[in-house]
């Protein structure tokens, strides 16, 4: 679809349709047409204002960073919050009764979003901060210490865009070898050091692998944590994996990636968040804040 008639229209297209279809570049006025829908410098007082300059640079901000399409637009987070129960075949013995935080892979809700979280931390790009700060897409990040520690700076700055930094044990062991004891000491010292260096005790604890049995759960309740959530599909700078035979993205699905750059990996962090947004978009998604919904 080609151009559609001046700034107004398309960011008035855009806050309906949640600015997925069609003619995402074309914001540039037809010639001889005055942009007078755009407030000048300074005036972005009202909400339509604010929509549309946010949108503008939305705009900008995927051409810039290589997106076949402009993301979607999330709703609205929702007002009354799903309740998160833990997915059939992922319980351990007395759950429900133990009030075990629940581990689920996909949040129910119909809107149309799925959920961005990343893990570990070992690649600490730049360039990463920027384009998701540009592009304004929430992720979540799970946090092991063992690859923070060398630059706690890097996840405050992540911290400091409107990220929640998140439990992934100290040094990523396999929980489920360890004693009661042992994976307590890996997720309650989690929860330590990042109280300790981002001022927050997270609520949001994913154990490594995937792999938990009973006293992980019981020990991460113990230390505080009130939800588990692992993933249902996995984005990787040149392919996806997926969990459901149907190997396609569904309403509420969390998508699991990784700090990883080109040395360990088939792209950069950027080249990730590209497939990531490119798949997404295309499939009419969203990409909304996990915690949102929690
Ligand atoms: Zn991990």
């Amino acid at each position: 679809m080609g151009f559609r008639g001046g700034l107004a229209v398309l960011a008035a297209t855009a806050i309906v349709s949640g600015c997925g279809e069609g003619s995402d570049f074309a914001i540039r006025p037809a010639s001889g047409q005055q942009p007078d829908q755009a407030p000048p410098a300074g005036a972005l007082h009202s909400y339509a204002d604010r929509l549309r300059a946010d949108h503008t640079a939305r705009v900008a901000a995927a051409q810039r960073w290589g997106l076949k399409k402009v993301p979607l637009t999330p709703p609205a987070p929702p007002g009354k919050k799903p309740r998160i129960t833990t997915r059939e075949g992922f319980e351990v013995t007395g759950h429900e009764d133990l009030n075990l935080p629940p581990v689920f892979t996909t949040v129910p809700t119909r809107h149309r979003v799925v959920f961005l979280t990343i893990d570990d931390g070992a690649e600490k790009d730049p360039e990463f901060l920027r384009m998701t700060t540009e592009l304004r897409i929430p992720y979540t990040a799970f946090l092991s210490d063992y690859l923070v520690k060398d630059d706690y700076g890097y996840f405050e700055k992540m911290q400091s865009t409107g990220v929640a930094l998140n439990n992934h044990t100290l040094h990523h062991p396999y929980l489920p070898g360890l004693s009661y004891r042992g994976q307590k000491r890996e997720i309650c010292g989690m929860q330590d050091v990042i109280e300790k260096r981002y001022g927050r005790r997270p609520a949001l604890f994913r154990p490594p692998f995937g792999n938990y049995n009973r006293d992980t759960l019981r020990a991460a309740k113990a230390c505080g944590v009130k939800y588990a959530p692992l993933w249902n599909a996995e984005v990787f700078a040149d392919h996806w994996e997926y969990r459901e035979g149907d190997r396609d993205l569904h309403p509420g699905d969390i998508v699991l990636s990784h700090f990883r750059g080109r040395a360990e990996g088939a792209g950069t962090m950027p080249d990730m968040v590209r497939r990531f947004l490119n798949k997404v978009t295309e499939k009419g998604y969203a990409v909304a804040r996990l915690e949102d919904y929690l």
